[in-house]
């Protein structure tokens, strides 16, 4: 067994530890039991490490909190993936990528996990949904991208999970392989130098991991993160928007500048999902707005991540931006800049705007 086994196994799943190590009260730890009689719940030694107190962002995302079971207006399947699934466990929703659950299981169960319904729960993966999947890819020659997602891939051994990339690469049609996970945060045991020597194998392969505050960012993570890269895998970012854990501009910078200095590049910030037993981290939409707006122009542009919204009912992920877009008239597009200065960028024949007003001001103003 390899030491992210044995880390996986010491989990905690039921609330005595947890008792012992924060002095919980009662109360609490009866609020817990109520909670994962729902929705399970999984710290494994690592994850718990990185907790300080009682409350504080890492506690958040991974201890049950009882405003899971008070959620009168939350969705099981808020993004429709179930109605968007051809086969089991595969949603095709965008012509030429396709979502590809091939693991149940997660290094550590997030309180705020859109697919809450199925991981850790009576979600079935095995040979056969797998098989069922890669006959669909095969036989859709309009699919190009995989993207393998769960529950975590990463929780399926080398030896389960080399099959599922050798048959990828067989079909001609798919070009680029994705592997969606969280262990490089949440157990970076995980990324051993075995497991890159196989990835590299089937190239071009990407992974997209998912760190939401400063404080998963350690040695063992750097290190996880830095092993992919330097086997030639692209790694990028998801965030979410979580109120109480990263919902501050500084707490978002820092994030995503430690995300960039450790070579993985932030992708996407989502807005929390309308998924039932979450709602108590969902922000305002401003908020996000406001974060985007206090990273873009003030650090490198490498550090910001598109902030989307995953529309509810299926719709897709759709990208928001902070107005920087005044009007449009003849003359060409007036926009605003990051400290709220306006330009024009001239349409053809209107380039003269420009040097005029250079030569004065070294900005338009309307
Ligand atoms: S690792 Fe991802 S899929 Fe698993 S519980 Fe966390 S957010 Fe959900």
């Amino acid at each position: 067994m390899e030491r992210w086994q044995r880390l996986l196994q010491q989990s905690i799943i039921t609330p005595s530890k947890l008792a012992q190590l924060f002095k919980l009260t009662e109360v609490e730890i009866t609020q817990i039991k109520r909670v994962i009689s729902t929705y399970p719940m999984r710290i494994n030694p690592y994850y718990l490490s990185l907790i300080k107190e009682k409350g504080d962002p890492i506690w958040k995302q991974a201890v049950p909190d009882i405003s899971e079971l008070n959620d009168a207006y939350g969705l099981d399947d808020p993004l429709c993936e179930e109605e968007q699934s051809p086969v089991p466990n595969l949603t095709h929703r965008y012509p030429d990528r396709v979502l590809f659950l091939v693991s149940n299981r997660c290094a550590m169960y997030c309180r705020f996990c859109t697919r809450k319904r199925k991981v850790g729960r009576k979600f079935v993966v095995n040979k056969e949904t797998i098989q069922k999947g890669l006959e669909y890819i095969k036989r859709h020659t309009e699919i190009r991208d995989v993207l393998l997602s769960g529950g975590d891939p990463l929780l399926l051994t080398d030896a389960e999970l080399e099959p599922i990339l050798n048959a990828l690469r067989k079909i001609r049609h798919v070009e680029i392989i994705r592997i969606g996970t969280r262990v490089p945060c949440t157990l970076p045991h995980r990324i051993t130098g075995k497991l890159c020597q196989m990835l590299k194998r089937y190239h071009p392969l990407y992974v997209n991991t998912h760190f939401n505050h400063p404080a998963e960012i350690t040695k063992q993570s750097a290190q996880a993160c830095e092993r992919l890269v330097n086997a030639g895998i692209p790694v990028g970012c998801q965030t979410v928007l979580l109120k109480g854990v990263n919902d501050d501009v500084a707490t978002m910078k820092t994030l995503m500048q430690k995300l960039v200095k450790i070579r993985v590049k932030p992708y996407y910030l989502y807005q929390t999902d309308l998924t039932r037993g979450t709602s108590h981290f969902r922000t305002q939409v401003e908020k996000g707005l406001e974060i985007v707006k206090g990273l873009r122009g003030f650090t490198s542009g490498l550090c910001v991540p598109h902030y989307i919204i995953d529309a509810p009912g299926g719709g897709g992920k759709i990208p928001l931006l902070p107005d920087y877009f005044i009007k449009k008239d003849e003359k060409g597009w007036w926009l605003k800049n990051y400290k709220g200065q306006t330009f024009i960028y001239p349409n053809p024949g209107y380039e003269h705007l420009v040097n005029d007003n250079k030569e004065t001001d070294p900005w338009v103003n309307l």
